[in-house]
This record gives structure tokens, C-alpha cells and sequence, in this order.
């Protein structure tokens, strides 16, 4: 028997790539204490498998713009790809959960932002519009 109290921080559909050209379409659901990609039952049929990546092995996030929505990289021994609408979110959440004892000098709130092409305010320390996908050149 086992005993679940995790608590759920997150959560949205989302395609997780298996490689470049396979991904399978599922829920991507994030707790406290990990990260839990659950495979759709038509994907399941053909084989493919959810993962799940506990946030205390995994060493570096990434977010890149992608064609649609952006992509959140999750490296725990072997990167992790997912694409989702919310992936700003999703990013932010994970760094919080797994890199929350590194600070980069200035404060999370009330950064310095920038305004992008498509009229949101968006904080410096991010890449890419979480709105749009755009990608900032920092300069
Ligand atoms: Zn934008």
C-alpha cells in the first residue's frame, strides 16, 4: 500500500517527446515533489510510456521557443521535452521547487521587466515570451 501525499501544483495537457520524432500526447502534472507525465490512453496503445522525474535529481530546466508553444526541457540524467501552452508557467514552478535556494542577485518580484512585441509585460530574467514564444535578445 502506498501512501500518496503529494500535493498538485500544476497541471495541464501537454506532448512529451520521446525524441525527436516521436511524442505521445497525455497530462503533464506537477506536485511538490515531482514531475509526472501521464501518457493518454491512445498513446498508451501504441506503447508509450509516461514518465515520472523526481525534482531532487534533476539539474538543469530550459525553456525554448517552439513553432507553437514553447518547450520546457527538464535534464534528470536524460532531457525531458515537453510542449505546452503554459510552459512559462510549468518553468517557473519547477525552478522555484527545484533551484529555490539560488538567487541571482536581484529579486524575483518586482524585476525588471520588458515589454514585448505582443503588449505583455515580461520579467528580464526570461528568454522567451511566455504569451508569444518570442525570443528576447539580450543585449
Ligand atoms: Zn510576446
Amino acid at each position: 500500500m502506498q501512501v500518496c501525499t503529494e500535493t498538485t501544483l500544476f497541471m495541464q495537457k501537454a506532448i512529451y517527446y520521446v525524441s525527436r520524432l516521436m511524442a505521445a500526447r497525455g497530462v503533464l502534472e506537477l506536485t511538490d515533489c515531482r514531475l509526472n507525465f501521464q501518457v493518454s490512453n491512445l498513446d498508451s496503445s501504441f506503447g508509450m510510456r509516461g514518465v515520472s522525474i523526481d525534482l531532487a535529481t534533476v539539474d538543469d530546466i530550459r525553456i525554448e521557443g517552439g513553432d507553437l508553444h514553447p518547450r520546457v526541457i527538464v535534464c534528470s540524467g536524460k532531457e525531458y521535452e515537453f510542449v505546452l501552452p503554459r510552459a512559462q508557467e510549468l518553468y517557473d514552478q519547477l525552478k522555484i521547487r527545484c533551484f529555490s535556494s539560488v538567487s541571482s542577485g536581484a529579486g524575483d518580484d518586482g524585476g525588471p521587466s520588458i515589454i514585448c512585441g505582443c503588449g505583455h509585460s515580461v520579467s528580464e530574467r526570461y528568454n522567451f515570451c511566455p504569451w508569444c514564444g518570442s525570443k528576447f535578445s539580450k543585449t
